[in-house]
């Protein structure tokens, strides 16, 4: 293999750019990627940056000078609009094509619009990058009004950060509490509690029906209608209800592609082509196709794998198989995911420590512990990643847990 690009520079590409060199190839490593900045990371445009406390050199998940050490060529401000997998050549919006001989796509995700509506970034924001964090932060601020449609991950650490800094915020989320399709009705309440004592005014239960926007170069607010007929009159607008993979340019490469890139268990998604992070669907042994995973350490852990496949070929491919660690900041705790917590599941709560709401819930299905959520509670469940990884009884998960907080045994609700 001569010459491997990477379409998306992102955590995923990135990270798979290093692997290739940390493994020793040494041909020609071609980053490609839509946006003008080199690659940066996105959890802090939702937190450290956008409450102001960092600054932009704090983001960079590489430097020029870490880039020409690694001898990795960047085409920045540069969109792939195709590929031609039978003659290996990437097609680019500057009508120009890069031959290779493995290709690596990692072009994530961009945030889910509500149907007519148009992020001006003025008036009405999404958060993905760089550029929409400095655009948002002009709002998040004492005396704005910040209206955030959806509450889950991102909306609530946005939530979070305007609260703090002293803006009157609402957050809107249709399900009956914030975050609750991942952590659950119980945790989800517990964060809910938390928002209100921090001053943020929560709408649950209630979809959003229309937003009417000022005309341009007018003031006036920007009015969200919500289903039950009341409606909220903001200076801003978030929109945060999810993510949809960048996938539109793969329209014509024969590669499988539903509603993400389909890739097999060792994220092959073709000949010579393999698939990473946010824009991945991984095809499970069951024949079934896994949810984009949309999380960092997942973005970072298949970019390392699908490098290592690509040069490793793809009759001695290994798979990916990780248990998906996910962590948010907000209102001042720590909240983390190990495996794949169901609202369904069968929960159990241990307090890890005397002030609410810490705590770590493990999540069981036919006995097994098959995730874990703490709040606050990082000391307490840095051991059992391992433990969710291998499905064992809610016993250990407990003596893991007694081990590194002694006041955890027996303290079950
Ligand atoms: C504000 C924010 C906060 C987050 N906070 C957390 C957190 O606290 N914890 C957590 O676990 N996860 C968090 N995440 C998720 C995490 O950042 C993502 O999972 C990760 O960025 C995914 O990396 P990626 O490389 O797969 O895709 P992305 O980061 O989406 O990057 C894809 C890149 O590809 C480029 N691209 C797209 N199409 C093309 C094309 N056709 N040609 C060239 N380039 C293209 C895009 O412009 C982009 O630069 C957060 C995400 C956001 C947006």
């Amino acid at each position: 293999m001569q010459t491997v690009v990477i379409v998306g520079a992102s955590l995923a590409g990135t990270r798979a750019a290093e692997t290739l060199r940390d493994e020793g190839f040494d041909g020609s490593i071609v980053l490609v990627g839509a946006e003008e900045h080199l690659p940066y990371d996105r959890p802090p445009l939702s937190k450290q940056y956008l409450s102001g406390e960092w600054s932009v050199e704090r983001l960079a998940l590489i430097g020029d000078g870490e880039l020409a050490d690694l001898g990795i060529e960047t085409r920045m401000a540069t969109a792939a609009v195709g590929v031609d997998s039978g003659a290996h050549l990437v097609l680019l919006d500057d009508g120009s094509t890069l031959p290779y001989d493995g290709l690596v796509i990692a072009t994530g995700a961009r945030p889910r619009m509500i149907p007519g509506l148009v992020a001006d970034g003025t008036r009405l924001h999404t958060i993905r990058s760089l550029d929409d964090s400095r655009r948002l932060a002009e709002h998040v601020r004492s005396g704005r009004v910040l209206g955030v449609i959806g509450g889950g991950f991102l909306g609530s650490e946005v939530a979070s950060v305007a609260a703090e800094n002293g803006a009157d915020v609402v957050v809107i989320e249709r399900a009956s509490t914030p975050m609750g399709d991942v952590l659950g009705a119980q945790v989800g309440a517990d964060m809910a509690e938390l928002m209100r004592e921090k001053g943020v005014r929560l709408r649950t239960g209630v979809s959003v029906s229309g937003v009417s926007i000022p005309a341009v170069g007018s003031s006036g607010s920007v009015d969200i209608a919500l289903a039950d007929g009341s409606s909220e009159s903001v200076d801003a607008a978030l929109i945060a209800i999810g993510a949809v993979p960048n996938i539109e340019w793969l329209a014509n490469s024969g590669l499988q592609i539903e509603d993400g890139l389909v890739c097999d268990r060792t994220l092959f998604a073709g000949d010579s082509i393999v698939g990473a992070g946010d824009v991945v669907r991984i095809r499970l042994i069951d024949g079934t196709i896994a949810r984009r995973s949309e999380h960092w350490t997942s973005a970072a852990e298949q970019g390392q794998r699908a490098a290592h496949n690509l040069l490793a070929g793809r009759d001695a491919a290994t798979e990916f198989d990780s248990v998906p660690y996910v962590w948010s900041d907000q209102f001042g705790v720590r909240i983390e995911t190990f495996g794949r917590p169901r609202p369904d599941d069968e929960i159990e709560r241990f307090a890890v420590a005397a002030d609410a709401p810490a705590g770590v819930y493990l999540h069981r299905r036919d006995g097994l512990v098959t995730g874990c959520i703490g709040l606050a509670a990082t000391r307490s469940i840095v051991g059992l990643r391992r433990h969710v990884h291998k499905g064992g009884s809610l016993d250990d998960a407990a003596e893991v847990l007694g081990a590194a907080v002694p006041s955890a045994m027996g303290s079950a609700r």
